[in-house]
């Protein structure tokens, strides 16, 4: 059995990790190389003028079948019956089966959760709620359950309430809750995740969130709340699956619903309680009052591309700054905030952002330079820090 901190097994994924006091985030995410391909000249358009198909294909064993977004060479992505993203060899018979005939049929929730019985064996139960199917050990109650379907329906109406687009999801979301982090840990190793020292994730091939129900329980449910955001976001198309969507909008998302008061059914009704203390914290360590250059300089490389998500030590810096923009906009601005996400959903699949078109973009949305934002922004932080 391989640790949890192995190199994934499979070469078309790619791993993106914070590690903030103890806690790590994950996203789970196609590997680039497919956009890579496309910006070395392959017209999106070629793409596009072929419609998706209906294929067959072998996972470990199971025939299924799933639609194929896209292909490209020796990579073909294809979606699942279940929601999951695969990413296939065509070269490869055994596993790419090939064209079908047919119409792509999302599974029904019923169906879904028979899957899952089979996945997970006996010691677990599957509970349905209105938008998930949570797979927890058996006798846990509703209370794993009812916090899922109680995050998704404040993230909806948060969404809605400031004009973004969000849409009915095509798949019962799929949360799974370990027993203790150690049986967690085993599925990630199973699934080639390389993680460790986390409450949860959010896998975006598999479309699950996954975490486990021992240990601090504070934490374990801050995580479950930012996870649980990514998870909402990229099932109601306020984030797109297949797009390349900045991660700054993406984890700024997820740091926005971490407070406690964004559980509560009236979404932390006083503004101070929906401050992400946290983030608030790393921005104060790092930037002091704001009075310097180097917060509109982070500000910047965040919105051009995501290289401060890579490592350490900015990664605390670029969620913490992504916090605090997700944060201004919903507040101060939120038709801005709206039009961020719904031109971001609104992309083209499997198409890269380029640099000039993030900034471009940006600076259009929120009507000035990255600057004057970043002066904006900082009067607001200054403000919050009291
Ligand atoms: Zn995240």
């Amino acid at each position: 059995m391989p640790e949890p901190n192995d190199q994934p097994s499979s070469p078309t994924v790619r791993i993106q990790a914070r590690r903030n006091r103890g806690s790590v985030c994950f996203r789970y995410v196609l590997q680039h190389s497919l956009f890579v391909t496309l910006v070395l000249g392959l017209p999106a358009m070629s793409l596009s003028a072929t419609p998706p198909a209906l294929i067959r294909f072998n996972l470990n064993g199971h025939l299924q079948t799933g639609l194929e977004l896209i292909r490209i060479g020796k990579e073909s992505v294809v979606i699942g019956r279940d929601g999951a993203l695969h990413s296939l060899d065509p070269r490869d018979s055994k596993e790419y089966l090939g064209r079908t005939k047919g119409e792509y049929e999302p599974l029904g929730s019923a169906e879904l959760a028979n899957r899952l019985r089979r996945e997970f064996g006996d010691g677990f139960e599957v509970v349905a709620t209105k938008h998930f199917l949570v797979v927890q050990p058996k006798g846990r109650g509703r209370k794993w359950p009812d916090l899922f379907e109680k995050s998704h329906q404040i993230f909806v109406r948060y969404m809605t309430q400031r004009g973004v687009h969000v849409r009915r999801g095509r798949f019962p979301m799929v949360a799974v809750v370990f027993p203790d982090s150690r049986s967690m840990y085993r599925e990630f190793a199973r699934l080639g995740l390389d993680v460790s020292r986390v409450a949860g994730i959010y896998s975006n091939n598999t479309n699950r969130v996954m975490t486990h129900d021992s240990g601090h329980i504070q934490m374990i449910v801050a995580t479950v709340r930012h996870e649980a955001a990514h998870q909402s976001g990229f099932n109601s198309g306020v984030h797109s699956r297949v797009n390349d969507t900045p991660r700054w909008v993406t984890e700024g998302i997820g740091q926005l619903f971490e407070p406690a008061a964004m559980g509560n059914v009236r979404a932390g009704s006083d503004a101070r309680s929906r401050i992400n203390r946290e983030s608030l914290h790393q921005l104060t360590k790092t930037y002091g009052r704001f009075d310097n250059t180097t917060f509109a300089r982070d500000l910047r490389r965040l919105v051009i591309d995501d290289r401060l998500f890579d490592g350490e030590p900015s990664i605390g810096n670029a969620y913490a700054i992504a916090w605090a923009m997700m944060f201004y906009l919903a507040e101060r601005e939120p038709q801005q905030f709206a039009s961020i996400l719904n031109h971001t959903a609104g992309r083209p699949a499997f198409k890269t952002y380029e640099r000039h078109e993030r900034i471009a973009d940006f600076e259009r949305i929120v009507g000035g330079s990255t600057a004057d934002f970043a002066k904006k922004l900082a009067a607001y932080l200054r403000h919050l820090q009291g």
